[in-house]
């Protein structure tokens, strides 16, 4: 059984080490960013009541936040572990969790704040795949198409400069004292996240194993 949280600012890799490590180990990557995402295209009850938030850089509100992720867990896909990325993001989060699952690990990624703008800013995703891209440290061959897919890459409404300032805010005064709250607990472990991308991964691979 694995269960795993990934934390870190946005852009310090959350999304593609995790999914990374969900194919390495073969237990799904949770994204509550992709669920809301998906939900805003689709033009759901969930996805009306996040939008504004997102395109401001706030927290949902925990109610809808928890309420999915609690049914997202009870699939049968969850039954060997999951990789949850993005969520928790404050302390009442992480203290909903508890009453419905148990957490194993909890991987930090650290990466310098000022190295994250220009990786966000940067930041291209597939529309189709979700594959994730970067214009100068992880370039498609060709700017606006999926190397895997084809899909046609956009950027995130969310990850234009004016925002990418506000999510980081948002960040240091929500979710960062998730970071003591795990290490208290024992299972934090911190990945330094300011090297290659297969590097990290494996450090990530190895000190889940336990060792
Ligand atoms: P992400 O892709 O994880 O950066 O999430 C994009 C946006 O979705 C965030 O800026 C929040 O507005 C919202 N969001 C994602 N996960 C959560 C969460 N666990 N709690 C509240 N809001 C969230």
């Amino acid at each position: 059984m694995m269960r795993l949280i990934f934390l870190g600012l946005p852009g310090a890799g959350k999304g593609t080490q995790s999914e990374r490590i969900s194919k390495i180990f073969n237990i799904p990557q949770i994204s509550t960013g992709d669920i809301l995402r998906e939900n805003v295209k689709k033009g759901t009850e969930i996805g009306k009541k996040a939008k504004s938030y997102m395109d401001e850089g706030k927290l949902v509100p925990d109610s809808i936040i928890i309420d999915m992720i609690k049914e997202r867990l009870s699939a049968n896909d969850c039954s060997e572990g999951y990789i949850l990325d993005g969520f928790p993001r404050n302390i009442d989060q992480a203290k909903a969790l508890e009453t419905f699952s148990k957490i194993d690990k909890v991987i930090f990624i650290d990466v310098p704040t000022d190295v994250l703008i220009e990786r966000l800013t940067g930041r291209r995703t597939c529309r189709k795949c979700k594959a994730v891209y970067h214009i100068k440290y992880n370039p498609p061959k060709n700017p606006d198409v999926c190397d895997l897919c084809g899909g046609e890459l956009f950027q995130r409404d969310d990850d234009k400069v004016e925002v990418v300032q506000k999510r980081i805010d948002t960040y240091n005064s929500k979710t960062k004292p998730l970071i003591d709250y795990y290490k208290k607990k024992n299972i934090l472990i911190i990945i330094d996240g300011n090297r290659n991308i297969d590097e990290i991964t494996t450090d990530i691979e190895k000190k889940v194993k336990g060792n």
